[in-house]
């Protein structure tokens, strides 16, 4: 029999070639099973997932900001952190990104009955190059961290995070599970969290109002947010 090797990071054993066990319909890919094709894929992908579940054991710090003391700096640089303030907190763009059941509450919270367009958010971005908010909305695996964390790193700088239920923030019914990560700041700092399973669409307008508290208290001398 034709032998293979297969394993996940650098454990590699040999076996028997996958077979697809309904044969090769007329038409189908001539290099085999799709399982086949995407085999060494597949290996790749666990190994990144296998990479991160070992580096990412510790959160990172929240991102808590002090007061700044208006009178320490000069009125220059405090009008401009002003107005720039108020111009990002006034026009948030938010990834378009739902992870479970919560992304539901999330969209809720875009129609009409809770209408975020009222902070100017309205327009959720298909690019995290045009956004600057990313709202973890559900359950967030270890297999689709990675590419939440490529995501993130994809955003410019300043970019918040705002973690939405449970799930999110620390595993909630998963927690321990093997699959799930327990709490997405282990992948990214987080701003603000937004408990509740799932938290309503108000819920998510009382985090983002808090979040726009927070944009407030940003400087032009300090550390943008999201840099690490
Ligand atoms: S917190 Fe509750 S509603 Fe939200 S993703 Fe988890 S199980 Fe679903």
């Amino acid at each position: 029999m034709e032998e293979t090797s297969f394993g996940m990071g650098n454990k590699r054993m040999t076996g028997p070639k996958l077979i697809d066990p309904y044969g090769t319909p007329p038409g189908a890919d001539p290099r085999g099973s799709l399982q086949s094709i995407t085999l060494d894929m597949d290996r790749t992908e666990g190994a990144t997932v296998n990479r991160m579940k070992s580096t990412h054991l510790e959160p990172f710090p929240d991102p808590v900001l002090d007061v700044p003391d208006e009178l320490s700096r000069s009125v220059i640089v405090s009008s401009v952190d002003y107005l720039l303030n108020w111009a990002r907190k006034s026009s948030v763009f938010p990834l378009q990104s739902g992870l479970a059941c919560c992304s539901f509450e999330m969209i809720s919270a875009a129609m009409a009955r809770f209408d975020l367009a009222r902070f100017g958010m309205e327009a959720l971005r298909a690019s995290p190059r045009q956004a600057d908010l990313l709202i973890v909305a559900g359950t967030l695996t270890w297999k689709m961290a990675v590419p939440l964390r490529r995501l993130y790193d994809q955003m410019a700088e300043p970019r918040w995070v705002i973690s939405m239920g449970v799930c999110a923030t620390s595993g909630g019914p998963y927690y321990q599970s093997y699959s799930v990560v327990p709490g997405v700041n282990h992948i990214m700092p987080v701003d603000v969290y937004v408990p509740g399973c799932p938290p309503r669409p108000d819920a998510l307008l009382y985090g983002i109002m808090q979040l726009h508290d927070k944009i407030r208290l940003y400087s032009l001398t300090g550390q943008a947010a999201g840099q690490e």
